[in-house]
């Protein structure tokens, strides 16, 4: 098993420091589903110790939320051992009839093609409007014939709203030109997110371009060991970038941030694209960094008590922490809330919520009851997927009519002069 990253897990010196920070080891409470024992796994899968059959449920339990780093004072590489063994392990197992339909369908035909995301998204929109999912979420009929995942989160699906015109907005001068990256998913099931969030790069000076060949970042794909289709999705969006001069590529998504500002390493074996995909990923930012650094005009109050669920790859991975707090700490009459094991993955991670939707569970419900604590109006996120996977655990401790779930984005829209609300 050449593929592991055998000579990364000697990094572990089995302090257990990482322990603490692991949701799947706090849910699991099981020494093999904690980063130490993952860690331990590959190193003896590496030398023919054990067989990939004993890797398997730990590393397809991980969450790939990346906290272990964070806490680990040796530095270990976890992400890299991780992606090394779900490589691994996606050329040692045979797809399933299921997981071979999501590959070709999912990830290698409808996130990479524009074209197809719009038809599913003038779907969802006629789904919606046409009074059809009313009537469908009163017939109790979803639950019997989704997986109950499918079904929790059809029912947490936001308002597919109709793209409008772009009004001209009045920005104050030109400070940074800026290409934004829409995202595939976030451009369909939270377009608005990105209009406002456009909206808002250009109140404070920007000069955006939203460049059409771009494609999807790939984390997806590479979350799920498919590390063909993630390279060549990286190779497509550099190719796109590098059209013309940006000083910035600007996201305002945690997990695909996190993906493009890690292209670099990706690609780190590719001679022709690895100094091409370092320049592109020092260039990727999170709107937060740029809204913060050129202070919004704001408008209006907010009042509100406010906590938030900082996304882990943008925690983990972007290394962005200090720019949404201050953001939300900034925001007139708004009241933030740290709320205990903040930091704790919500369970959401990628598509990890929809395969391993009891485990996931599990981690939001132990969440919950530290949100209750703060008592807040208002939840706070950075990430689509924590976004819909907060919404459900608000829903599932009852607190759907206290709380709202919200991107940092949208709230910063509604409190800022000169954006529109209604996008
Ligand atoms: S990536 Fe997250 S879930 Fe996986 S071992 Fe590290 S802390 Fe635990
Ligand atoms: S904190 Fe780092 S060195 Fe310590 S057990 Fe965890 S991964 Fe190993």
């Amino acid at each position: 098993m050449a593929k592991l990253a055998y000579e990364e897990t000697f990094d572990c010196v089995q302090c257990g420091y990482c322990l603490p920070a692991c949701p799947t080891y706090q849910t699991m409470e099981k020494e093999t589903h904690s980063p130490r024992g993952r860690i331990n796994l590959v190193k003896m899968a590496a030398e023919g110790k054990i067989s990939t059959d004993e890797l398997k449920e730990p590393i397809d339990l991980c969450l790939g939320c990346r906290a272990c780093e964070t806490a680990c004072p040796t530095n270990v590489q976890y992400g890299r051992i991780l992606e090394s063994a779900k490589e691994v392990l996606a050329e040692s197992y045979p797809s399933s009839l299921t997981q071979r339909m999501v590959e070709k369908t999912v990830f290698k035909g409808l996130l990479p093609s524009t074209q197809m995301l719009r038809v599913i998204e003038f779907g969802l929109q006629a789904y919606q409007k046409s009074g059809v999912q009313t009537l469908v979420q009163k017939s109790g009929i979803l639950p019997k014939l989704l997986p109950q995942g499918m079904a929790e989160f059809e029912a947490m699906m936001p308002t597919i709203k109709r793209r409008k015109q772009k009004k001209p907005l009045t920005a104050p001068s030109t400070s940074y030109r800026v290409a934004y990256f829409t995202g595939c998913l976030m451009d369909t099931m939270f377009g608005s997110i990105n209009e406002q969030a456009i909206a808002l790069l250009e109140r404070v000076g920007c000069d955006v371009h939203v460049i059409p060949s771009q494609s999807c970042c790939g984390a997806l794909q590479h979350h799920a060991g498919d590390i063909g289709t993630a390279k060549m999705l990286a190779k497509k969006n550099i190719a796109a970038f590098e059209e013309e001069h940006y000083d910035y590529i600007v996201s305002s998504i945690g997990g695909c941030g996190a993906m493009l500002m890690e292209y670099g390493e990706l690609l780190r074996h590719e001679s022709d694209w690895h100094k091409r995909a370092e320049q592109f990923a020092r260039k990727h930012v999170d709107v937060s960094i740029i809204l913060e650094k050129n202070g919004l005009p704001f408008s209006g109050e907010m009042n509100k008590t406010a906590v938030y669920q900082p996304s882990c790859h943008m925690t983990h991975v972007q290394k962005n922490t200090a720019a949404p707090l201050a953001l939300i700490q900034s925001i007139p009459g708004l009241t933030y809330v740290e709320v205990d094991k903040q930091e704790m993955c919500c369970g959401s991670a990628g598509i990890y919520n929809l395969l391993h939707y009891e485990e996931a569970t599990a981690i939001v419900d132990k969440k919950m009851p530290h949100v209750q604590k703060a008592k807040p109006d208002l939840l706070i996120t950075t990430n689509p997927g924590c976004h819909l996977q907060m919404k459900i655990g608000v829903q599932r401790a009852g607190l759907a009519e206290k709380i709202e779930v919200k991107h940092l984005v949208e709230v910063l829209a509604e409190v800022t002069e000169g954006v529109r609300k209604d996008v």
